[in-house]
C-alpha cells in the first residue's frame, strides 16, 4: 500500500484521516475557499478542502464540470464519449482518490486482457501484459533487458510513486531509489533503446510510452516517460473508468455536495474581484491564463511569481478525433482487439521521427496515435451495434488546419490505423474532429493544443510550475494554483490539487 505522504506528516492532519466526517458547522462559520475551474485538479482540492472544513465553492465556465476529465454523448446516440482523459495508469495509482473514496461513490477501474498493444505491419504485435515476467517473456531477445531495467520500478512501485507524485525539488524519502530512477530516466529515450535493446519489439513498446512527453525523443529525460508508463502498465494497469472518465468526475462532485459544497457551472471568472470574498482562491488554470486574468491580488503578484509564469512554455498540440464504428476494430494482430490502449506509430524510428517533425511545425505523414477502444473493458460506453473509439496525434502548438483541409489530419490518422488494420475505414460511420482551436475553446487551459498544461522539455518537465519550492503559493496571501501546470503535473490524478489544499491549510490555519 503506498504511503501517504502527504497524510503522514503532522500539517496534514487537517486534511482528515479517511473518515467520513460530517462537518456539522454552519456554513457561514467555516473559511471559504474559491475554486476556480472544475477540472479533475480543482474538484480535488476542492474536495480535500471542503473534507478539512472548508466551505468551497467551485467556478466553472463550461456547463458541466470535469476539464479535460469529462465525458459526453458527442455522437447523439447514448454513446459515451471521453472528451479529453480516457486511459488511466496515473489516476489507479492515485493516492488521493483513494483517499476520497472515490470507489464508494461509483468510480470503477475496468481493466481489458493487456493494458496496452503496440501493432506491427509485418510482424505480431508488442504486447504489455500486467506482469513483469510475461512482459518480458514475449520480447525475445530482450527479455532480461526488459526485466533489468523495469524490474526495480515494478518492484517497488509503491515507493516510486510516493516519490514521483509529488513536488521534485523536496528532499525525497527515498534518495537511493529516486537516484537510480533518475540515471535510468535522464536518458534520451531514442539512444537509450538503442542501446538497452536489440529488436524491434522491444524498442518500439518502449517508444510508445516514451512518447507521450510529447517532445523530440532525443531530448534528456524522455525515458522517464517509457519506464514509468510500462511499469505502471505491469502493475496497476491502464484502466478506463466504468461509464468513462466522467464518473471519476462525478464521484469528485458528490465529495464536494456532500460537505456541502456548491458547484455554479456557465461561470466564467475574469475578475477575481467578482468572486465572494474568501480566505483562500485556488486557480485550477494555467500561467498564461492567470497573468491575463484580473483581480487586486492578481494586480499584487510579486516579481518572482510574474516572471515565472512569463516564462511558462507551452508544448506541441493535440488532434483529436473520436470515431463511431459499426463494429470492433478489425486489426490484423487479433491479440490487439484485447487491448484498451494501442500506440499506433510502428517502429520506433518512425516515432521518434512523427515526434521530431512535430516539434519542427510538421504534420508527419506517418504520425503516432493513441487509440483507446473502452469497449474492450467497458461494453456500456455505446448502444448494441455500435462503437467508440477515441484517438490523437500530437500536431504542432496552435496547429489550424485550412478550411479545405480541416478534416486532413483525420484522414492521416485513419490511413496510420488501416496499417495495421486493414478494413478499418469500412467501419466508420461518424467521426467527430478536435483540432487545437477547438480544444482550446472548450478548455481554455489546453493552450495551443497542449493537453499537458506546459511544454515537457528540459527542467520543465520535472520542475512544473518551475523553478520554485512553492509551486502552488502564488506569492500573495490566499492566492493559489493547482493545475497541471504544478507538481506533479498532467494526467488525471489530483495530485496537484491535493498538494495545492494541503499549502491552503498549511497557512489558513482557524
Ligand atoms: C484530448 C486529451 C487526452 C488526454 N488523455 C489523457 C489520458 O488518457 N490519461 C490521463 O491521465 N490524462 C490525459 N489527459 C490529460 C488530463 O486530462 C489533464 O492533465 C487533466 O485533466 C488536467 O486537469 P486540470 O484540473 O489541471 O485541468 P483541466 O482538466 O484542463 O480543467 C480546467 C477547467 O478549468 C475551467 N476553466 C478554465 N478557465 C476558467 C475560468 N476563467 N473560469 C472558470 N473556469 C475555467 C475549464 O473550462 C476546465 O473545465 C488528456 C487531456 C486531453 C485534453
Amino acid at each position: 500500500m503506498l504511503a501517504l505522504g502527504y497524510i503522514s506528516t503532522s500539517k496534514t492532519q487537517l486534511i482528515g484521516t479517511g473518515t467520513k466526517r460530517r462537518i456539522t458547522m454552519s456554513v457561514t462559520a467555516r473559511p471559504h475557499a474559491n475554486i476556480v475551474g472544475s477540472g479533475p485538479n480543482g474538484l480535488t482540492a476542492a474536495a480535500m478542502l471542503a473534507r478539512a472544513g472548508w466551505h468551497v465553492r467551485v467556478y466553472e465556465r463550461n456547463d458541466a464540470v470535469g476539464g479535460a476529465a469529462a465525458s459526453a454523448d458527442v455522437f447523439g446516440d447514448g454513446s459515451i464519449v471521453d472528451m479529453g482523459a480516457a486511459a488511466h495508469p496515473f489516476g489507479v495509482a492515485s493516492p488521493v482518490f483513494r483517499h476520497l473514496g472515490l470507489e464508494e461513490r461509483g468510480l470503477e477501474w475496468l481493466h481489458s486482457e493487456y493494458p496496452m498493444a503496440h501493432p506491427f505491419e509485418d510482424g505480431p504485435a508488442a504486447i504489455l501484459q500486467r506482469d513483469i515476467r510475461k512482459t518480458a517473456r514475449s520480447l525475445g531477445i530482450d527479455s532480461t533487458a526488459w526485466r533489468l531495467i523495469h524490474r526495480g520500478v515494478v518492484n517497488s512501485i509503491d515507493d516510486y510513486l510516493e516519490q514521483i507524485m509529488r513536488p521534485l525539488l523536496r528532499f525525497p524519502n527515498r534518495p537511493v531509489k529516486m537516484a537510480q530512477f533518475g540515471m535510468l530516466g535522464s536518458a534520451p529515450s531514442s539512444w537509450f533503446v538503442r542501446t538497452a535493446f536489440r529488436e524491434e519489439a522491444a524498442r518500439a513498446l518502449f517508444t510508445g510510452s516514451a512518447a507521450h512527453a510529447n517532445t523530440p525523443l532525443g531530448h534528456p529525460f524522455t525515458s522517464t516517460f517509457g519506464v514509468l508508463f510500462s511499469a505502471l502498465g505491469m502493475t496497476r494497469g491502464w484502466p478506463v473508468i466504468k461509464g468513462g472518465t466522467g464518473a471519476l468526475v462525478n464521484a469528485l462532485t458528490e465529495v464536494i455536495r456532500e460537505y456541502d459544497g456548491e458547484v455554479f457551472t456557465n461561470h466564467e471568472v475574469t475578475d477575481l474581484d467578482a468572486l465572494p470574498p474568501a480566505r483562500a482562491t485556488v486557480l485550477d488554470i494555467t500561467p498564461s491564463q492567470a497573468l491575463v486574468m484580473r483581480g487586486k491580488q492578481l494586480r499584487e503578484l510579486p516579481e518572482h511569481t510574474v516572471q515565472r509564469f512569463q516564462r511558462w512554455r507551452y508544448g506541441p498540440g493535440v488532434y483529436k478525433v473520436d470515431w463511431q464504428l459499426d463494429g470492433p476494430v478489425p486489426w490484423a494482430d487479433s491479440r490487439v482487439s484485447h487491448a484498451t490502449t494501442v500506440h499506433v506509430g510502428g517502429r520506433a524510428a518512425e516515432i521518434r521521427l512523427a515526434e521530431a517533425q512535430v516539434n519542427a511545425g510538421r504534420i508527419p505523414d506517418r504520425p503516432f496515435v493513441m487509440v483507446v477502444q473502452p469497449q474492450v473493458a467497458d461494453p456500456s460506453r455505446a448502444p448494441e451495434g455500435s462503437h467508440i473509439l477515441w484517438t490523437y496525434t500530437h500536431v504542432p502548438h496552435g496547429y489550424k488546419p485550412a478550411t479545405k483541409d480541416r478534416d486532413y489530419v483525420a484522414d492521416v490518422i485513419q490511413a496510420q490505423i488501416e496499417r495495421y488494420a486493414p478494413g478499418f475505414g469500412s467501419k466508420i460511420r461518424a467521426k467527430k474532429v478536435w483540432d487545437p482551436a477547438a480544444l482550446e475553446e472548450w478548455n481554455p487551459n489546453l493552450v495551443g493544443g497542449d493537453i499537458a498544461g506546459g511544454a515537457m522539455t528540459g527542467l520543465q518537465s520535472l520542475l512544473r510550475g518551475g523553478l520554485t519550492l512553492e509551486p502552488y503559493r502564488m506569492g500573495v496571501d490566499g492566492l493559489y494554483i493547482c493545475s497541471a501546470a504544478t507538481p506533479p503535473g498532467a494526467g488525471v490524478h489530483g495530485m496537484p490539487g491535493a498538494w495545492a489544499a494541503h499549502a491552503v491549510i498549511a497557512d489558513q490555519r482557524y
